[in-house]
């Protein structure tokens, strides 16, 4: 599958468009959707059906107060534009690894719909790497990137074949230690902060000055110290950047890559040889929160990386991506029962099941994430009537477990249904145990093939959390642990 061109150490990157899984996305296609996401509209018609199918079919309701829903078309067409916009720039045969990043949405049936779709993966743990085995993506497939990786995390992915960044000087000596005793077939690579700055979210921002990740480029006597290490090092030959996640503007992003891509000439003319042959521009394509339109597009950003960084393209250097909560985050919603209605200071307030157990992010950060709601009545029909200014609340017992503060949505009524809209990564697949709140059900869904246009089919992701396991994760198997110490 690899072309055997430019990419040689990255033995099996797809090439010229086809799926890297052998699988059944619209491999080869050069067309370029204007979306992320297929079609946005059809989207918001999916999303409603389903919420009206999960009440229907009984997935949702009171013995059932909130689940997570999976738009399966809608991640396919995701893949399928990422891929497309990245075929449309590229030389023929150049080799593409795209590599969704697990810590997105770490959940095994998500990686292998993306695997069958020509998508591999991009794994900062051993539990990451392990939910990517789980869904049978092979090693050709898989970049390992985390920052603190220990010597037999590095000796286990260089024995598999995993392609490995190495994120600074000392992580270089483990790995050369690892390379002197034993060949390696995984492609290596360093990777590299530019330091071109921030966006607007600092926690976010991976390209700073003094940020944790990768060799500072501009620090005194890196650049030096980075082509002197592929100097020693005929098997580095890759680079690696990774510029931020949301809150970065496309044209830093680019700055990120084109800095990262300027090192690799250098470094290759320095050396008088085409050693590094591959660059991972990493991932952080920004998703658009504040409404249903999926903005920026894939297309856009491969427009733009080869209008600034045209050298890129033209088929010298194989393409590894890192997109995370670009491809997943639109094709996810919470829903939750609103169990009481109820007033306070003259504020509506819907107390539901969804709070910072499954959007930590909005609660603890409101300003940095809010989410979009959406309101359902109690057969989950998307609800009418004039906005009112109410609080959508979650059942966590501290006073800022709010989804949403505020907000004008039609009133709320007990019963009825509140959804937490764009929560497909990093959203209800981070459960945080607060309360020893259960882990919700996830269902993946699609339209019945064969069904009228209200027919949904589901599948399970996984399962809600039982209280046994909550009981046996919180200690349940050594109940007088202390008390006899
Ligand atoms: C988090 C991360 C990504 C994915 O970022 P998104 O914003 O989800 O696209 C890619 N690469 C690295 C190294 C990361 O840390």
């Amino acid at each position: 599958m690899s072309s055997g061109g430019a990419g040689a150490s990255g033995g099996a990157m797809s090439s010229g468009g086809a799926s890297a899984a052998g699988g059944a996305g619209a491999a080869g296609s050069t067309e370029v959707s204007g979306s992320t996401g297929g079609d946005d509209s059809d989207r918001v018609l999916r999303r409603d059906e389903a919420v009206r199918a999960a009440v229907e079919q009984g997935l949702l309701g009171p013995g059932a107060p909130v689940v997570a829903l999976l738009d399966v078309p809608g991640i396919r067409a995701s893949a399928t534009a990422l891929r497309a916009a990245f075929d449309a720039v590229t030389a023929p045969d150049t080799p593409v690894l795209h590599a969704f990043a697990v810590k997105a949405t770490p959940l095994v049936p998500v990686l292998r719909l993306l695997y069958e779709q020509g998508i591999g993966a991009e794994v900062a743990s051993p539990g990451e790497l392990a939910l990517a085995r789980a869904a049978g993506i092979p090693p050709a497939h898989t970049v390992l990137d985390s920052p603190a990786k220990t010597p037999a995390e590095l000796r286990e992915a260089l024995a598999s074949g995993i392609a490995v960044n190495a994120d600074n000087p000392q992580e270089l000596d483990r790995i050369d230690a690892i390379v002197r005793s034993a060949a390696t077939g995984s492609p290596i690579g360093i990777r590299v902060n530019p330091q071109v700055g921030g966006g607007s979210i600092e926690a976010l921002s991976t390209a700073t000055a003094t940020s944790k990740f990768g060799v500072a480029l501009r620090d005194e006597g890196a650049r030096e110290w980075i082509v002197g290490a592929y100097a020693d090092r005929p098997w580095l030959t890759r680079l690696h950047t990774h510029t931020g996640s949301q809150g970065i503007p496309l044209s830093l992003m680019a700055q990120g890559v084109a800095e990262t891509y300027a090192l690799a000439e250098e470094i290759n003319r320095r050396l008088g040889r085409r050693q590094v042959d591959t660059i991972d521009i990493g991932g952080g394509l920004p998703v658009n929160f504040g409404s249903d339109a999926t903005a920026p597009t894939y297309a856009q950003y491969a427009r733009l990386l080869a209008e600034v960084v045209p050298g890129l393209f033209d088929g010298r250097y194989g393409l590894v991506t890192e997109f995370g909560r670009s491809l997943l985050a639109k094709h996810g919603t919470v829903i939750a029962r609103v169990e009481y209605a109820k007033s306070a200071g003259g504020r509506p307030v819907a107390v539901t099941h969804a709070g910072a157990q499954v959007a930590a992010r909005t609660v603890y950060a409101p300003v940095t994430w809010p989410l979009r709601i959406a309101a359902y009545d109690a057969k989950g029909r998307p609800k009418a009537g004039p906005d009112v200014i109410q609080d959508v609340a979650g059942p966590a017992c501290f006073a800022g477990d709010l989804l949403a503060e505020g907000r004008a949505l039609p009133l709320l009524e007990q019963g009825d249904y509140a959804a937490a809209l764009d929560t497909g990564a990093y959203y209800f697949a981070h459960h945080y145990a607060y309360n020893s709140l259960a882990r919700p059900a996830i269902y993946g869904f699609a339209p019945a093939p064969e069904g009228g246009q209200h027919e949904v089919r589901f599948a399970v992701v996984r399962e809600q959390q039982t209280l046994d396991e909550i009981v046996a994760e919180s200690g349940g198997a050594q109940p007088s642990a202390l008390t006899g110490l």
